[in-house]
């Protein structure tokens, strides 16, 4: 991304500025390139509308900030609408996150997978031939019943990605040592 002489003055452009806005075509190219054309989330690769996700919701950016979630706040922090706070998301991901930054796994609440501080494959294995996006840590198995992942039901992701799978676009090329 950074070796790309278009994105260079864009780059330029939004470090000068201290709030982000998720229409803004080039903050939504470079979102995209920073997800390497994927969901942050699932992994999808980008064939329809993607939405800009905030990791953590405008509604709960005061909460977050004053300690009050389980993730809690780097110094200095610039969000919500951020490109330190955004995450390049699937409707389908985006539309069942919501306001949500925990979830309740057993007896406990854990946060959801922050894109923005951790690596998808510190918690996410994929099972059967990929078709499976499954938790394989606190945060791994909150997030993936949070967004519903594996939801069976009609409407939910399997059969998209059932057929990104079919049609070789699913999982991403840089994403396919990590399944089974
Ligand atoms: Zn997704």
């Amino acid at each position: 991304m950074a070796g790309s002489p278009g994105l260079r003055p864009v780059l330029e452009r939004l470090a000068r500025l201290s709030r982000h806005d998720p229409h803004d075509p080039d903050l939504r190219m470079v979102v995209q390139a920073r997800a390497q054309d994927a969901c942050e989330y699932c992994l999808m690769p980008t064939v329809m509308r993607f939405e800009i996700d905030h990791v953590i919701p405008h509604g709960r950016w005061q909460n977050y900030l004053d300690g009050k979630l389980l993730v809690q706040p780097h110094l200095g922090e610039r969000g919500p609408d951020h490109l330190d706070n955004f995450a390049w998301s699937c409707s389908f991901c985006n539309g069942t996150k919501r306001e949500q930054t925990s979830w309740r796994v057993g007896r406990q609440r854990f946060s959801l997978f922050n894109p923005r501080r951790a690596r998808w494959s510190e918690h996410f294995v994929f099972a059967d031939h990929f078709l499976f996006v499954v938790g394989v840590t606190e945060i791994g198995r909150a997030t993936e019943r949070a967004v519903g992942f594996n939801d069976p039901r009609r409407g939910g992701p399997l059969g998209a990605r059932h057929r990104a799978i079919v049609e070789g676009r699913y999982p991403p090329p840089w994403a396919r040592d990590w399944g089974y």
